[in-house]
């Protein structure tokens, strides 16, 4: 096919031999598949993107500094502009406004005033995040393609949502990585950074503003509400705690007793806040402190659980960080096996995209092995469905979450 002239400041065209992922349905071009860049772009703008013969196979934002030079954004040949934006934006709260009318974001089928709006390349927005919180939104924009794009989104956003406000949770560090400023503000209107949620039976709140990522974990909800048939009568420790979230439901779904543990002081704090506001403090206790030595003294002082829960933050942020991160999770869940009793639970999650769900299975035969216990797989789980998934981007399918029996 004819090479023909390009639109956009500038264009890629990939390398010959490469494997057809970016045709199957893949966003990313990494640098190593890139053969030539001609034009004028700039990082952070957008470009065509080309085979090796020069024909057209999408835009994407580019970014040089990046080992994901170019996240696709389209395979049609469109300009990205505001109408561009404003659709995709639009499809993805219709997604979300469909999944719950279907029951896939629990019992309550109205459109969800507690989801995730916008999951980035899942959505077709690569690298952004919205979140909903009420009537606010918390975006984030992890690129710098994304960036550029974010007064659109914001638009569109509030033309979609009608929020009080927008905040930007700016402050992740992976902006630095390219080459973004760290920032936090409201970038429209202005609302309650402390928003009080449903989510589902309970009532909790959110810190929009010092909160970790956009200040709630929304992608573990559906495994949240997933726990209630292990919980009456349980005696229940949730290792990694944050503001409540597995606790509070284990005590609402009348577990015995529940003990959270996060080592983030701040999110104890919100913890307790949030077991007095849903009125089950008389169950649950928080307290600070390190998951692991934790487990360690619980096992030493003979403690037994009936279920546990572990969430830890994901211990593998590159693939470098891989086999350290295979000892942590390793270790995180021996501990934990140390303190279930014969027939009770362990709900053990890794959100770490560069753990394959079949080697986090293996960190557990293995960890039972060392314990000398064997393990029945109840459910395999994922994230929440307002995080979709793009079944050619395995990246996108993140979160692991096994609910096993200890036998
Ligand atoms: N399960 C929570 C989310 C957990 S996020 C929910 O449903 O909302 C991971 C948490 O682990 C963070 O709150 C972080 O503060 C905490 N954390 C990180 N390292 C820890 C450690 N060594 N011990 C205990 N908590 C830790």
């Amino acid at each position: 096919m004819a090479d023909r002239q390009f639109r956009e400041p500038g264009r890629v065209r990939l390398v010959r031999h490469r494997t057809p992922r970016l045709e199957m349905g893949h966003p990313w071009v990494f640098r190593s598949e890139i053969e030539t860049t001609d034009g004028t772009a700039q990082p952070g703008d957008v470009v065509e993107v080309a085979d090796h013969r020069g024909r057209y196979l999408g835009r994407g934002f580019w970014n040089p500094d990046s080992q994901i030079t170019v996240r696709l954004l389209t395979r049609e040949d469109r300009p990205v502009d505001a109408p561009f934006i404003h659709e995709r934006v639009r499809a993805a709260w219709q997604h979300r406004i469909w999944l719950a009318a279907r029951g896939f974001l629990g019992p309550r089928t109205d459109p969800p005033s507690l989801a995730r709006v916008v999951n980035a390349e899942a959505d077709g927005l690569p690298a952004v995040i919205a979140d909903r919180f009420g009537d606010i939104v918390v975006v984030q924009a992890l690129a710098r393609g994304a960036e550029r794009l974010l007064p659109a989104v914001l638009d569109a956003l509030e033309a979609t949502l009608q929020p009080r406000g927008i905040f930007a949770r700016n402050d992740a560090p992976v902006r630095a990585r390219e080459g973004l400023p760290l920032a936090k503000g409201w970038l429209r209107g202005t609302g309650s950074l402390r928003p009080v949620v449903d989510d589902g039976p309970l009532q909790v709140e959110v810190d929009g503003e010092g909160g970790q990522k956009t200040g709630y974990f929304l992608d573990q909800a559906a495994n949240r509400r997933a726990i209630a048939p292990l919980c009456p009568g349980a005696r229940v420790l949730d290792a990694f705690c944050y503001t409540g979230g597995f606790a509070l439901h284990a005590a609402y779904h009348d577990a015995a007793e529940v003990t959270g543990i996060d080592s983030s002081s701040e999110a104890i704090e919100l913890a307790t806040t949030n077991a007095e506001r849903n009125s089950l403090s008389d169950r649950i206790r928080f307290r600070a402190g390190n998951a692991f030595d934790e487990l360690r003294a619980l096992h030493r002082a003979g403690q037994i659980y009936d279920l546990v829960i572990l969430d830890p933050p994901s211990f593998a942020r590159s693939r470098a960080a891989l086999p350290g991160a295979i000892r942590g999770y390793k270790e995180i869940n021996l501990r934990a096996l140390g303190i279930i009793r014969p027939g009770g639970f362990l709900v053990t999650s890794s959100c770490s995209y560069h753990l394959s769900a079949e080697d986090f299975r293996q960190i557990l035969v293995e960890a039972a092995w060392d314990a000398r216990r064997s393990l029945r797989l109840l459910d395999e789980r994922g994230q929440s469905p307002d995080h979709p998934v793009l079944l050619a981007a395995p990246e996108t399918r993140y979160l692991k979450c096994l609910f096993l029996q200890v036998l």
